[in-house]
Parts: structure tokens; C-alpha cells; sequence
């Protein structure tokens, strides 16, 4: 099990007040706080192999350009891609999503389908209405129930031979529901379809399997598995990769360039153009590590007490309301208390050191659906406590009493 106090002074950001009180950080689905051995990453890269990659003959050069491919490794085996070359490194799942809807770009005719769920980021929504607005393709939507889940019979439906692309998230940032994925991908590749996961809020709790599930694309970020902003990786399958055109044109994703043509590097660099974030990607691969080294089994079954703790806590409170009742679920808690605008709730929680995110979180379409004009959502990480927990919930106590 978990030795919870040594993993909190890994991190020296939750050891701080705020507003006079102990910080108690349950923001982790917006982004993760980074533990000592990653800020100490950043500040080594700078400190001594500082320098542009994949250029220069000269040592630092090299240094710098082997720690970023060392990364790229550790990502490929983290994720158990088939090559390293499947990994690419982008500045997030914003990037990675928008790479691969510009390249359908090239291949979807009018009349085309892309199916989306009703449960994504609007990072995983608004490059798609943009690609169908541009191609004439059209954008299909799958429906959830009252529990906030994907009504499965409707996306079966939804799917037909022209279906092109279908992309969900693997885990819903606003909800926490754990879609059936597998069984996603599967279903949309017996119509010939592709799939795109977006694994953003997934990488924090597990460890995907791209070979097992099957998936196109993989996308996530690094900022949100205790590696640094600006960071985060597209992973495709090297046929796709192959198949579709450059995102971004510039340097160190040619071959060879004329005036009368181009062509363009191999993979990964076609889709790495210009200078990445060096020190960020070769971070991400101590983030990853640092998880590791925590174990994602560990961090499941605990994140998962968490969960049932805030559940049942949190259910103590008359005129709660918990969005996303479905059964699975990562360690995530929307809520809102009656009559209370989410916004005054997280305000009043604010001053007792209680950071939670409120709104709409980035997934409008889900507040549409419960009629609401957001909620407040506490998104726990290994590091968390129960007793965290406990004041959270004293707190909204607190402001329920001094808002009613
Ligand atoms: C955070 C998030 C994104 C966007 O990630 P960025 O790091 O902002 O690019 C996309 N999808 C989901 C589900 C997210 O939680």
C-alpha cells in the first residue's frame, strides 16, 4: 500500500497555505501538481545539456537530442506502442487532437460521418465541427443517460460505412465516467472506421495499452500526469501516421526542400516541426517514471477509496446532487448543492484553502444536458486524503450555511 505522507513530500507545492489555511488541492483534473524529482529534471536539462536537437554535431547537441529519444521510449513503452516512431510529441491533447482532424482533412469527402460523445472537451469537439465545416462531412453525436454514461444501443446506431472517424475520450474530464472504450473501437472498426481516443483524463489513473486497445490515436498531456505544462503526446498508428499530411510545415520536418518541391521527413519528425519543448519532453519521461515507481495499482485502489469516501461524504449534505452516477468511474466528484450557484460555493471553499475547479469545464454540452450552468468538481490524485476529503466537505458545509 501507499505510504501517503511520503509520496505528499514528493510534492512541495501541498505543504503551503492558502488564504491562511492548508492548501487542499483538488483541482488534479485541470492539472496535476509535479513532484520534486521532475521540477529537478527541468532545472538539470537547463543546467547542463541545454541545446537544440537533432542539429547540431556537437556534444550538447547530442546529449540533448539522445535524452529527448530516451523519452520518446519511455513513452512508447509506457504506452505499449509498437514503435518509437508511433510516439509523437506534441504541446498537449489540444495539439494532438487538431493534428489528426487537420489531416482528415485530406480524406474526408461531403456526406462523410465523424461521431463524437456528448460527454468530450470542447478540445475534442470544436476541431472536428471545424474539420466538417471545411470538408462537408457530418458531425454525429452520441447521446448519454441521466448517469452521465454513453447510451451505447445509440452509438451502434450512429455507426454505418460512412462513418470516417469516431473519437470519445477515455475518461470524462467534467464527469469522471469511464467510457467501454474497447468495445468502442472494435464496433467502429468493423464499419471500417477510425478511432481517436483522448486519453487526457485517463494517463493520470492508468496505464493504456495502444496495442490491446487497438486505438488509431491516442492523445493525452503531460501536465496532467505530473509532467510539465506544454507537453503531451499524440500516439498513431504508424499506417495513419503514414497516411496522413503534415499538421505544421518548417523545420526538421523535411527531407529536402526546393522551390519546385518538397518532401518530407520520416517519422515521427513529418509531424515534428520546428524547435519542440526539449526540456518538457525529456521531463515527461520523469513524470512517467515517477508514476511508475508509484505504481498505477496502487494509485487505483487508493484513488478509488477517495472516491467512495467523497461519495459517501458528500451524499451527507442535504440537496446534493452527484453528476456522472454511473458505476465506473475515476476519482472524480461533480456535484452542486440546491438553490446554490457552483460559482459562490467554490469562492467560499477558496477561502478555507480548498482549491475546486466550478463551471462548466470545458464541456458545455454535459450542462446543457442536466440544464445547469455548471458544477463544482473536485478531481482527487494519489496524493490526496481522505482527511482532505473531510474538509472539503466541512467547507461546503460551511458554505451552504452561509448561503441559505
Ligand atoms: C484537459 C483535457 C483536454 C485538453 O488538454 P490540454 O492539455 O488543455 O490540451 C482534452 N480533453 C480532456 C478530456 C481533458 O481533460
Amino acid at each position: 500500500m501507499l505510504d501517503i505522507q511520503k509520496i505528499r513530500a514528493d510534492f512541495p507545492i501541498l505543504s503551503q497555505t492558502v488564504n491562511g489555511k492548508p492548501l487542499v488541492y483538488f483541482d488534479n483534473g485541470a492539472t496535476s501538481q509535479k513532484p520534486q524529482v521532475v521540477i529537478d529534471a527541468e532545472i538539470k536539462y537547463y543546467n547542463e545539456i541545454n541545446a537544440n536537437i537533432h542539429r547540431g554535431v556537437h556534444t550538447l547537441s547530442q546529449l540533448a537530442t539522445d535524452a529527448y529519444e530516451v523519452a520518446r521510449g519511455k513513452v512508447k513503452d509506457h504506452i505499449n506502442a509498437k514503435f518509437a516512431h508511433e510516439v509523437l510529441f506534441t504541446s498537449g491533447t489540444t495539439h494532438g487532437i487538431n493534428l489528426v482532424a487537420n489531416g482528415f482533412a485530406s480524406i474526408l469527402k461531403p456526406g462523410d460521418e465523424v461521431v463524437v460523445s456528448s460527454l468530450e472537451h470542447h478540445s475534442n469537439i470544436v476541431p472536428w465541427q471545424m474539420l466538417c465545416e471545411k470538408t462537408g462531412a457530418v458531425l454525429k453525436v452520441i447521446p448519454i443517460n441521466d448517469n452521465g454514461e454513453l447510451i451505447i444501443a445509440e452509438f451502434d446506431k450512429l455507426l454505418s460505412d460512412k462513418t470516417k472517424i469516431v473519437t470519445v475520450n477515455h475518461i470524462s474530464n467534467a464527469l469522471g465516467i469511464i467510457n467501454p472504450i474497447k468495445y468502442m473501437i472494435d464496433k467502429a472498426h468493423s464499419v471500417g472506421a477510425a478511432v481517436l481516443i483522448d486519453g487526457a483524463q485517463a494517463v493520470p489513473h492508468l496505464k493504456p495499452d495502444v496495442q490491446e486497445l487497438d486505438c488509431d490515436f491516442y492523445a493525452f498531456s503531460g501536465h496532467k500526469m505530473c509532467g510539465p505544462t506544454g507537453t503531451g503526446i499524440l500516439y498513431g498508428k504508424e499506417e495513419w501516421l503514414n497516411k496522413l499530411p503534415p499538421y505544421q510545415g518548417g523545420g526538421e520536418m523535411i527531407k529536402e526542400v526546393t522551390f519546385e518541391k518538397t518532401t518530407y521527413a520520416d517519422l515521427p519528425h513529418k509531424f515534428e516541426a520546428g524547435t519542440p519543448n526539449i526540456a518538457g519532453g525529456i521531463v515527461l519521461g520523469t513524470a512517467i517514471d515517477y508514476l511508475n515507481s508509484v505504481g498505477f495499482e496502487n494509485i487505483q485502489a487508493y484513488e478509488h477509496e477517495l472516491l467512495e469516501h467523497a461519495t459517501k461524504r458528500l451524499s451527507e449534505i442535504e440537496g446534493i446532487r452527484i453528476y456522472g452516477t454511473g458505476e465506473n468511474k475515476a476519482s472524480v466528484v461533480s456535484f452542486n448543492i440546491d438553490g446554490i450557484h457552483p460559482y459562490d460555493v467554490g469562492s467560499i471553499i477558496d477561502k478555507l484553502g480548498i482549491a475546486v475547479r466550478t463551471g462548466h469545464h470545458c464541456a458545455q454540452p454535459i450542462m446543457n444536458f442536466f440544464c445547469i450552468p455548471g458544477t463544482i468538481r473536485a478531481s482527487f490524485s494519489f496524493y490526496n486524503t481522505k482527511e482532505e476529503i473531510d474538509a472539503m466537505v466541512d467547507a461546503v458545509k460551511k458554505a451552504q450555511t452561509m448561503l441559505s
